[in-house]
């Protein structure tokens, strides 16, 4: 749009609107400059207009412009002359921003590629102006979220703190203490995982692996723990399965995640005396988990923004009950590597919610079932190395390992890692990575080389990447755990050790 002022007006809209350019004509500065703050591409304006006051005004727009904008302003000057002096009003202007000067007479030609390559700038400032609130935008939901996450870690630690002060004062029961510990533990472990998950799922790095599972077996394996925080919650659980086996390929520990993030959002949203179903079932190539309940629900315009990583900092939904809004973004993205879907369904708020995971299934009852865990083994006892730096750490580690009957060393460099490798010959050594001296792939080559096979090398580290587990066997380790290791599975792998 543009604002031609002056007696040359009338024509100059005719002429513009023959080039496919809509003008309107301002009657005075003030209107001109009204027109301008609402959005117009260019100004013309008349030299003649241009008198003292009218060119401050115009300067003084000029001048108070955002910074991604440069209002091009296109000038009819009167024919011949310099300006400079003879025109002292123009003369001010020109300096101030995007002036141009066309003197009369003007061209027709003239005229049309000024007033287009002033619109063209235009829209490339708007573009710009585009490019730098989405900037903008991003900034803050990061900062947002930063401060989201602050929350989320601060309050499980705040429990941890307060319960181990508790546990010191002896003013709290320690098998109390322990549980608010795991609890929260197990929050601050769930919580690094989603990110890390969700920066895998979106960048496709995740890689699933498959084995024949039973889906009332995942849901049974998921809703165990969930049981326990609904009965807390004051929330009755209730689990429908077939009685034949629903049978697909899949990530028994991806669909338990799955199911995990799911039946914990139903509890979380559902308020005492409310009611969760869950309910299993197959249909033709399709296996079907419903996640029911009669909790807050969800409005109809939420349903699919949900999915989105970090939703509920974006949107501000339920800050109230915490988390980070990542959750059922990984929901999708697990389902979706699983070749399946997973959709909200809920009447609106207050009216329950209902999430529905679909995934391929097809596979005949009659296959053989080869995804069962083997029984954990007996504990015989083993010596048992421990390399690492952080003295908290290696101190727990080393008293879960004896809690588990076998004998410990210790070492909290590469160097010494080493040396008390080679003077006590352990039936295994479970090393960090990030240490003094040398590394843990170090440590690992170096006994590996002077003790051979028979030692059980095994990493225990922050670093879970695929490229990270995959360094590690280069390295010689048997096996890689990622920080905090569960004890159970540590116990397991100990226990597997051959004897030297
Ligand atoms: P978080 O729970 O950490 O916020 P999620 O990705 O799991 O992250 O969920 C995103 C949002 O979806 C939640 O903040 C909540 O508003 C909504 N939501 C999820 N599950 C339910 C449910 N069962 N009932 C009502 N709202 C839900």
């Amino acid at each position: 749009m543009l604002a031609p002022t002056g007696r040359d007006g009338p024509l100059t809209i005719e002429i513009l609107a023959r080039a496919d350019m809509a003008a309107v004509l301002a009657r005075d500065v003030e209107d001109l400059c009204a027109l301008a703050v609402s959005g117009v591409a260019a100004l013309l304006i008349a030299e003649e207009v241009l008198v003292p006051a009218a060119a401050g005004r115009v300067a003084e727009l000029i001048a108070r412009q955002e910074p991604w904008s440069d209002l091009p302003v296109v000038v009819f000057t009167g024919a011949g002359g310099t300006i400079q002096g003879r025109r002292p009003t123009v003369a001010s202007l020109a300096p101030l921003g995007n002036v141009t000067l066309l003197e009369r007479p003007v061209q027709i030609m003239t005229l049309v590629s000024a007033v287009r390559a002033a619109i063209r700038e235009r829209r490339r400032q708007f573009a710009t102006r585009g490019h730098l609130e989405a900037l903008a935008a991003s900034v803050q939901s990061r900062d947002r979220f930063i401060a989201t996450l602050g929350h989320e870690l601060r309050s499980p630690l705040s429990a941890i703190a307060m319960s181990s002060e508790l546990l010191d004062r002896g003013g709290i029961d320690p098998a109390r203490a322990r549980a608010i510990l795991q609890r929260q533990s197990a929050k601050i472990t769930r919580l690094v995982e989603d990110l890390l998950d969700v920066a895998r799922v979106t960048s496709g790095k995740i890689a699933l692996e498959r084995r024949r599972v039973d889906l009332r077996d995942v849901v049974a394996r998921a809703l165990d723990g969930i049981d326990d925080a609904a009965a807390r919650a004051g929330v009755r659980l209730v689990v429908e399965v077939p009685p034949s086996p629903v049978l697909l390929e899949g990530d028994p520990v991806r669909l338990d995640q799955i199911l995990a993030n799911l039946a914990g959002n139903a509890v979380k949203y559902t308020p005492a005396g409310g009611a969760i179903t869950v309910r299993v079932g197959a249909d033709g190539g399709r296996a079907q988990v419903r996640v029911r309940d009669t909790g807050i629900g969800i409005a109809p315009e939420l349903l699919e923004r949900i999915f989105e990583p970090f939703a509920q900092a974006d949107h501000a939904l339920q800050r109230a009950q915490g988390g980070l809004g990542l959750g059922l973004a990984l929901v999708r993205g697990l389902a979706a590597l699983h070749g399946g879907t997973v959709r909200a369904e809920s009447a609106g708020p207050g009216q329950g919610s209902e999430f529905v995971l679909e995934l391929p299934a097809g596979l005949s009852a009659a296959e053989p079932d080869r995804g069962a865990e083997p029984a954990p083994p007996a504990m015989p006892r083993r010596c048992v190395l421990v390399v690492e730096d952080s003295d908290d750490n290696r101190e727990t580690v080393v008293m879960l390992i004896e809690a588990f009957g076998h004998g410990t060393a210790a070492a909290a460099d590469g160097p010494s890692g080493v040396r008390t490798a080679l003077e006590t010959r352990p039936d295994a050594a479970v090393i960090d990575i990030g240490l003094p001296g040398f590394d843990g792939y170090e440590v690992a080559r170096r006994i590996r080389s002077a003790l051979g096979a028979s030692v059980l090398l095994v990493a225990l580290t922050g670093y879970g990447r695929p490229e990270d587990k995959q360094r590690a066997y280069e390295a010689g380790f048997d096996v890689h755990l990622t920080k905090p290791a569960d004890a159970a599975t540590l116990g397991r792998v100990l226990a597997a050790t051959p004897r030297a």
